[in-house]
């Protein structure tokens, strides 16, 4: 049994699921039982982080995922981020790299630069 706590809704039930039959108890709607099971066989994640910027009032530029990502890739994106410079100005939303790491996801400008 894996114990977890649900982060779909901030009412953050605390979830125990079997490993083997991906039976979930604890939740209390059932959005809470597909969170449990995702977690066991594909955990997914909304990257957060930030990259470089030339010529804005800042040196980095606040930058997420605009859809959740595979966890197991959550290194990989990071070392893109660190890798990439962008160029002032920057809109809020502005695609800083596409299909980031082959996950279909693009990373964009969470603000304006
Ligand atoms: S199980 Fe349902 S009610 Fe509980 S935290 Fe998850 S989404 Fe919210």
């Amino acid at each position: 049994m894996k114990e977890m706590i649900c982060i779909v809704c901030p009412r953050g039930c605390h979830l125990t699921i079997d490993e083997t039959t991906l039976e979930a108890k604890g939740n209390t709607c059932p959005r809470g039982e597909e969170y449990a099971k995702n977690e066991i066989t594909s955990p997914m994640r909304t990257i957060t982080g930030s990259v470089g910027i030339s010529g804005g009032i800042h040196s980095r530029l606040a930058v997420r995922t605009n859809r959740a990502v595979p966890k197991s890739k959550m290194f990989e994106i990071m070392a893109a981020l660190h890798a990439c410079r962008v160029q002032a100005p920057v809109k809020r939303g502005d695609v800083i790299i596409e299909n980031v790491c082959g996950t279909g996801a693009n990373v964009i400008a969470s603000r304006d630069m």
